[in-house]
């Protein structure tokens, strides 16, 4: 077995999950919509599902409707804002899940705004504030970044929106399942997650709309989702998240009491082992389980060739080649130096890395980046970075 540093890609299926689904794979394959009893045992568990979910965000149950995953929640969050004709406000270190629509909508004439955020890839309430005009109807900031791992200010950004009178959106994809998430503390009104970030099955995930906010429909279809999302629900999927929910929720001091001291670990040996090394993002408001690290002149495609012959699993944080065109659109709105951008390394890491194995990777990655030494030319292209 390897090792896994890619936990923002996707997490591994937990145990829990993959036992709640199970039946609902065999004996229980009923279509919740019909209506015989085992469908409505069925559609019960649902139904279920979406309170145990709405619990732990501290929403109601009416407020939670079950998605594809983090891409759709995400799209129809955007869809408020492009439906109601209006003015949205977002942030350069966006998903593509919510710059692509926001571009869409551009090319439609649409009027969008891009909010840079500091050198950390902390987004200043201010700055948003000061793009806010009379036609603005949504604002979306996402809660972590993917890359970077930086935790936004929420919060008092949610407040803010709100004495606007606008809808607050944030995509909580990398946050939900290993951070706290309360609808109620952050002051958001929409908030998006996808079940295979913590550790349930993939395709499947959830939009919270605050019942205020007005959802629209999104998918028209067999009126599934009250309505405002057709198609058979992803049943074993739902039943899967929720499970895995559950449990993410249940660990998750111990986890981030554990992930905090193990990428302390791994960050103090790099930047003191390798030379010319510098961290991303914020040292103070950042996931626990994020670590995004450049080397100077180093090419990071190559970089993560050499570590998947060693066995480790890891992912770039940029695009392309240094300093490219291509390179992350995150690293490059954060001002990372050009001579450091390409050879951007993210490593996610999870409770299941034991410091031994954090240990054998910082000593890889020395010996590679050593090797390397700003070797820029063989890169070779791997892909984005989810
Ligand atoms: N938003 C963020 C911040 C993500 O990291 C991702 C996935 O990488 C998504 C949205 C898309 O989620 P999904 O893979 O469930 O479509």
């Amino acid at each position: 077995m390897g090792i896994y540093l890619d936990n923002a890609a996707t997490t591994n299926l937990c145990r829990e999950a993959a036992e709640a689904m199970r039946p609902y794979y065999g004996m229980e394959y009923y279509n919740p919509s019909s209506g015989y009893a085992a469908s409505k045992r069925v559609k019960a568990k649902l139904e279920e599902s979406r309170a145990v979910i709405a619990e732990l965000i501290g929403a109601k149950a009416e407020e939670i409707f079950f998605t594809s995953g983090g891409t759709e929640a995400d799209n129809w969050a955007v869809n408020e804002g492009v439906r109601l004709k209006g003015h949205i406000i977002s942030t350069a270190i966006e998903h593509k899940a919510i710059l692509n629509p926001l571009n869409e909508y551009r090319m439609r004439n649409g009027k969008v705004d891009i909010v840079y955020p500091d050198r950390e890839g902390i987004v200043h309430p201010a700055s948003i504030r000061m793009k806010i005009n009379r036609n603005t109807k949504l604002v979306t900031v996402m809660m972590a970044n993917n890359e970077i791992g930086t935790i936004q200010p929420i919060k008092d950004i949610g407040h803010m929106v709100h004495e606007h009178d606008i809808i607050f959106h944030t995509d909580a994809v990398q946050a939900f399942g290993h951070i706290p998430v309360n609808v109620d503390d952050l002051a958001v009104d929409m908030l998006s997650a996808s079940s295979h970030k913590f550790h349930g099955p993939k395709g499947v995930g959830f939009l919270y709309a605050r019942k205020e906010t007005g959802l629209h429909p999104f998918m028209f279809g067999g009126g599934q989702e009250r309505g405002m999302r057709g198609g058979t629900e992803n049943v074993p999927g739902i039943i899967g998240m929720t499970a895995a929910a559950e449990v993410s929720v249940r660990r998750m001091k111990d986890n981030i009491t554990y992930c905090q001291k193990l990428n302390n670990h791994i960050s103090y040996r790099i930047l003191h082992e390798v030379p010319d090394a510098i961290i991303n993002g914020s040292r103070e408001s950042r996931l626990p389980n994020n670590i995004s690290i450049s080397f100077k002149g180093t090419d990071a495609q190559s970089l993560l060739v050499m570590l998947d012959m060693k066995g480790i699993s890891a992912s770039a944080g940029s695009a392309c080649n240094t300093g490219s065109k291509s390179a992350s659109h995150v690293l490059k709105a954060i001002n990372v130096p050009e001579e450091y951008i390409g050879g951007t390394l993210r490593l996610t890491i999870d409770s299941d890395i034991s410091f031994r194995q954090a240990d054998y990777t910082v000593d890889i990655i020395k010996m590679c980046v050593d090797e390397l030494g700003g070797n820029v030319e063989e890169a070779i292209y791997v892909g984005d970075t989810n």
